[in-house]
């Protein structure tokens, strides 16, 4: 017999396997804030993350493009284009496999940030799309630089008119917003942090208004103790996190086949009703949150949309009180600051 004459089972799909060049592994005591993430990567919530310097922010951000499900073909394409068109492509390099991750400083100017000039270029925030756009020190950022992303943002993408044409460059990355809690950055540890409520207030306010507003969960991190750095134990890794965050995204598509939203954050008026319903005893409990925190109706649907995909990511068909339960938890501070994160 010849080589050829011996068949050889075949896998039914050759599938590369996937690397995490950054590991949620190696973060640990973190597990509350990975969890957050996990939930962000999966039904495409944007984040604040507040915590005190050296409490690994960064770091998880940085990990966050790997876990988010695998670009399509047509998604490699767009980004690779993008990339392209800022000039930001080496010669002969191929299409971009990999989530963009951008971390503009907080000094950058509008144009940078969304993008435009006499020849449009794209800005960050195109550069950023398909992949995370990281806004560390985000109260450090220009008022006129934070507003800037408000319309990009709602409208994923952004439109530059010119007297030659008009262009338009998608903008749907996934935000990541971080701050430190308070000025001197270590609020609530008292022993630490001698800010007063005024100037935490104060810094606060930098950040509320309509781009809050289209922030979708905050998670505050604690500086990780000595004993838990050195915990030998490791708790959730990349690709642990990612596994449920694939099956959290296929749940979606088939939801949303034939619309044009691919993930629970996407979801606006009677699609809430229809895929969003809670049993009576839930309700009630959404209703009791309302009324005591005062909720604006559009933090209700945020509330109700995270709920949907911490469901999605147990594989449950309902939401049930636990998944609405923890959606609560992550909600963003109000303009009290003080009442809702620390209480
Ligand atoms: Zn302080």
């Amino acid at each position: 017999r010849t080589l050829c004459q011996i068949s050889v089972p075949m896998p039914e799909k050759i599938e590369e396997e996937r690397k995490y060049p950054m590991d949620f592994g190696d973060i640990r005591g973190q597990e509350a804030a990975k969890r957050c993430m996990q939930i962000c990567a999966a039904g495409h919530h944007h984040l604040l993350v507040i915590g005190p310097p050296g409490s690994g922010k960064t770091m998880m951000a940085e990990r966050l493009p790997y876990i988010l499900p695998e670009m399509t073909f047509e998604e490699q394409m767009m980004v690779t284009k993008i990339h392209s068109a800022a000039g930001r492509l080496k010669p002969g390099s191929g299409l971009m496999t990999c989530r963009p991750f951008r971390r503009p400083h907080h000094s950058v100017s509008d144009k940078t940030l969304v993008g435009g000039g006499a020849t449009p270029t794209p800005g960050e925030i195109s550069l950023a799309h398909g992949g995370i756009l990281f806004l560390d020190e985000f109260a450090e950022f220009s008022r006129s630089a934070v507003e800037s992303l408000r319309q990009p943002l709602e409208s994923g993408e952004v439109f530059v008119h010119r007297v030659r044409g008009d262009f338009c460059f998608p903008a749907r990355p996934l935000v990541v917003a971080a701050m430190n809690p308070c000025p001197c950055g270590y609020y609530p540890d008292r022993k630490r942090c001698r800010c007063t409520s005024g100037q935490i207030q104060k810094y606060m306010a930098k950040i509320s208004g309509p781009v809050m507003e289209r922030l979708d969960l905050c998670v505050y991190i604690r500086r990780v103790d000595y004993r838990h750095m050195t915990d030998e134990r490791s708790g959730m890794d990349s690709r642990r996190m990612q596994e449920k965050i694939e099956r959290a995204c296929q749940i979606q598509k088939e939801r949303f086949s034939g619309r044009n939203i691919r993930y629970n954050s996407g979801m606006e008026g009677k699609m809430l009703e229809e895929y969003c319903g809670l049993d009576e005893e839930t309700q009630l409990f959404l209703g009791k949150v309302y009324e005591k925190f005062h909720l604006s109706a559009r933090t209700y649907q945020k509330i109700l949309k995270v709920a949907r995909t911490i469901s999605d990511l147990e594989g449950s068909s309902e939401i049930r009180m636990e998944h609405v339960a923890e959606a609560v938890g992550y909600r963003l501070p109000d303009e009290t600051y003080g009442g809702s994160l620390w209480g």
